[in-house]
């Protein structure tokens, strides 16, 4: 990108907003995904879908590409500028535009920190579930660009079962609008749909409306302890068939408890061979009902102990711990490799026995832990990039665990995305007609291939 580029791109957002030392760029060379490191030659700070769009005019008139960033906790490589270009930081689009309780719905710009919408309607009683583990520093665009999960999708579902509309500026600079306020829209194709989960690869969302609903009456929240790691991973197909659906239903390995305990002293049981994190809302008198039940599949299950949280601060404190999973593991090692297969509810014992497996054929340190009740494992690697023999098991290993999580009617990502990390594995998931389709969409979106290249294919 040459000096001219980066004058006009000056006129375009002003001086202020745009990095292009050493020091500043390297800030951006990479995101929450180990081994992916590419330096941008540029950074920009747009402030309005208008600049956007005249950066996106400027790139296809002079061909450099645009990786579009929110807070950059991918973990699957997504903010990483794979082939140099500009980085596009979403971060100063951190404005909520309108809460409107009589339809429910809050409208934010797309680098609003995921966790600023719910402090913004709570006290209206109203609040937005999608909740990633990374909820304190994720953006939404960022979320609705990997269609983020979180602890309480069991229940309520992800990202996109919230998104009524969208505002994106497409690569040819044209700025367009994609849903209303209204709880039905069918006109033509589903473009919301699209644009969510396309990990920054056919447009740069800048604004998002979303759709609010009541918070629960009341809620529960418990810790049930096993010995056996698959004891634990076969009592979620039995409580969702008791016809219970847990708002929460988390899973912890020993490895991931022990240094969970280590990082965050709230007296989990480091003896445990796995713990589920429960959580049940909605109105008392079933919860409370619902609970007796769970705990009594539990039981029945070989659980070893059950801990109810007495309070909403000890509730809280649990939460908390559960989010601090890959934070602790990453105390324990340089490098921290972590996956994101799904199963069906019924093959988790198996998936998880598998990963055991697998770990100790390759001689590597594997925990374990995820949201099991929407059958999504985190299986998180600890090893040190600078081993470069163990890093071919690591891959062997991982390569494996892909290859089960399909056998077994999964998928190679439940929530973080393809991206860089899992690109090679995506045929074998959907096919090379569905990757020639996939290529096709993204052709007519951006057939110059301008934003966010490398990733998915
Ligand atoms: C500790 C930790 C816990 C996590 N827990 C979870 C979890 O529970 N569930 C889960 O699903 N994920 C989780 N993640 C992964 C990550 O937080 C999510 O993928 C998140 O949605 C990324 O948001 P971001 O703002 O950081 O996006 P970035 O990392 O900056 O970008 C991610 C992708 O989105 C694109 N993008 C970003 N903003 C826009 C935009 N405005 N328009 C178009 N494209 C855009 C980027 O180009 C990139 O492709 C976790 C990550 C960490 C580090």
């Amino acid at each position: 990108m040459n000096e001219t580029v980066i004058d006009e791109l000056k006129k375009i957002v002003g001086e202020d907003r745009i990095l292009t030392s050493k020091e500043d760029l390297l800030c951006y060379s990479f995101d929450g995904t180990p081994l992916r490191k590419f330096m941008p030659e540029v950074v920009v700070l747009p402030e309005s879908a208008d600049e956007i769009s005249r950066v996106c005019k400027l790139a296809q008139k002079e061909r450099f590409f645009i990786v579009p960033r929110g807070a950059g906790t991918s973990l699957s490589g997504g903010a990483v500028p794979s082939e140099g270009g500009l980085v596009l930081s979403m971060t100063k689009f951190n404005k909520i535009i309108e809460i409107d309780i009589e339809n429910l719905t809050i409208t934010v710009q797309a680098g609003v920190v995921t966790e600023e919408i719910n402090k913004a309607v709570e006290k209206y009683g109203f609040f937005y579930p999608p909740d990633p583990a990374s909820v304190k520093v994720s953006t939404i665009g960022g979320n609705v660009a990997e269609n983020s999960g979180g602890l309480r999708g069991l229940k309520y579902g992800v990202t996109e079962d919230y998104v009524l509309g969208l505002e994106v500026v497409l690569p040819d600079g044209d700025i367009i609008n994609t849903g209303v306020k209204t709880v039905k829209n069918v006109a033509g194709y589903n473009l919301n749909k699209l644009f969510i989960g396309s990990e920054g690869t056919i447009g740069i969302i800048t604004e998002i409306l979303l759709k609010l609903i009541p918070v629960p009456e009341y809620k529960k929240t418990f810790l049930v302890c096993f010995d056996d790691i698959s004891n634990a991973a076969s009592i979620v197909s039995k409580i969702i068939s008791s016809r219970i659906v847990p708002a929460t239903l988390e899973f912890l390995d020993n490895k991931t408890i022990r240094c969970v305990e280590e990082y965050t002293k709230i007296g989990l049981p480091i003896n445990a061979g796995a713990l589920l994190l429960i959580e049940l809302d909605g109105n008392k008198e079933k919860v409370e009902k619902d609970t007796e039940k769970v705990i009594e599949i539990c039981k029945k299950g070989k659980s070893i102990s059950v801990d109810v949280a007495r309070d909403e601060d000890e509730a809280l404190k649990l939460t908390e711990a559960r989010r601090s999973a890959l934070s602790a593991l990453a105390r324990q090692k340089p490098t921290i490799i972590l996956e994101d297969v799904t199963v069906p509810r019924n093959k988790l014992a198996e998936m998880v026995k598998e990963i055991d497996r697998i770990s100790r054929k390759f001689n590597i340190t594997i925990g374990t832990f995820g949201h099991i009740g929407d059958g999504n494992l985190h299986p998180t690697c600890l090893t040190d990039e600078r081993d470069e023999n163990e890093l071919k098991r690591v891959e062997k290993a991982f390569s494996e665990i892909f290859e089960k999580a399909i056998a077994l009617g999964g998928t190679i990502s439940g929530e973080h995305g393809v991206e860089i990390s899992k690109k090679k594995y995506l045929e074998k998931m959907i096919g090379s007609s569905g990757i020639k389709i996939m290529k096709k969409i993204k052709k007519v979106f951006d057939p110059n291939g301008i934003l966010n290249p490398g990733k998915i294919f």
